[in-house]
């Protein structure tokens, strides 16, 4: 019998930012699935260039499960030996940032793996200050959201180097990225069988839905991620690779939260805090002004007042504590005329 991982019990959303709808779904994972997951990360790195031992940058969300020393201690030295380092992308202000291109440059990254969103803000932020940074020396992997072409367009122009676009899913891994060739993301054909809810799977973008048989805790069978995508050409890559490609998926969105002090805190900050609450089915975050913010808590069960403290203390400590942030119980999060609903929404403009 499989051993059982119970601290990895993570919530996995409907969508691969954190869930369109923000519905989490408790996820089961057990150890070989932990493996595999890591296996088909190292699988995407190597498509964008990636050998065991390069030095990896990584502008992500913080690890919420590192929760004690000892966990902490063995995977800091996991890192290290790993050749990775952290760059906390729920903190990105203009002071932190330079920071992060100082370590960069004494790092020398050959891959930059960050949320398209991460990226591109650091990419802005670079160019705005008039930095051409040398680095990474083969590759920038970008994941989690959408990487619009205008996104890759700026990140490519600042770094001058290609972005690799992954398709990911939390807790299974990668389910599809690009090669060298950039015209489309083969699909992880070893770990998940991938179909597109669509008449017309190749033209017109349905919902994709994953089967995922490695994790014998929890199986998926035809899992609707809430991504919208379609396959793209049928002829075989020039690569060689002969597995079926994915046009670039279109449909996952959420928007950064830039606060009165200069910081952008990224989407995933909230589906990382709403973790582990068990009440809450359905959120949106929604920055009104400057100083003015909304959770909407839908469909959820009674959230006990102590932990609703918990969270409104988390947020103004993220957004500034003289904002006012209201917290509402409401029937349902308002859709966009997609269909698709923000988890997080920004009114600034
Ligand atoms: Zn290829």
């Amino acid at each position: 019998m499989k051993q059982f991982v119970a601290e990895n019990a993570a919530e996995m959303f409907d969508d691969a930012t954190g869930g369109s709808s923000g519905t989490p779904m408790v996820f089961k994972v057990d150890r070989d699935t932990q493996i595999a997951r890591e296996a088909s990360l190292m699988w995407a790195n190597s498509l964008a260039g990636w050998r065991p031992g390069d030095r990896i940058a990584m502008l992500w969300g913080s690890d919420r499960d590192v929760s004690t020393s000892l966990k902490n201690l063995r995977l800091t030295l996991r890192w290290q030996i790993e050749n990775y380092r952290w760059f906390n992308a729920f903190d990105m202000g203009a002071e932190k940032m330079a920071r992060f291109h100082d370590t960069m440059r004494r790092f020398r990254p050959h891959l930059i793996v960050a949320y398209a969103g991460s990226v591109f803000t650091f990419a802005r932020y670079l160019r705005d200050s008039g930095i051409k940074p040398g680095y990474p020396s083969s590759a920038i992997v970008s994941s989690a959201e959408v990487l619009a072409p205008e996104m890759r367009e700026l990140v490519e122009d600042v770094f001058g180097i290609r972005v690799f676009d992954r398709y990911g899913n939390r807790e299974a891994g990668a389910i599809a990225a690009e090669c060298s060739t950039h015209s489309g993301l083969h699909v992880n054909e070893s770990d998940f069988i991938v179909e597109i809810d669509s008449s017309d799977p190749f033209r017109v973008p349905g919902n994709v839905l994953i089967t995922y048989l490695r994790n014998f805790a929890m199986p998926l069978i035809r899992y609707d991620t809430g991504d919208s995508a379609r396959f793209g050409s049928c002829e075989p890559c020039s690569c060689s690779r002969a597995t079926p490609r994915l046009a670039p998926v279109t449909g996952r969105e959420s928007d950064n939260i830039r606060t009165a002090s200069g910081a952008i805190i990224h989407g995933e900050f909230f589906t990382h805090l709403l973790y582990g609450t068990g009440c809450v089915r359905e959120f949106q975050f929604v920055q009104e002004s400057l100083m003015s913010y909304r959770l909407l808590l839908a469909g959820s069960r009674r959230m006990p007042g102590e932990m609703k403290e918990d969270l409104r203390r988390r947020i103004l400590d993220a957004v500034g504590r003289d904002c006012a942030l209201a917290i509402e119980m409401v029937e349902k999060i308002p859709a966009l005329p997609s269909g698709k609903r923000k988890f997080t929404l920004s009114r600034l403009r």
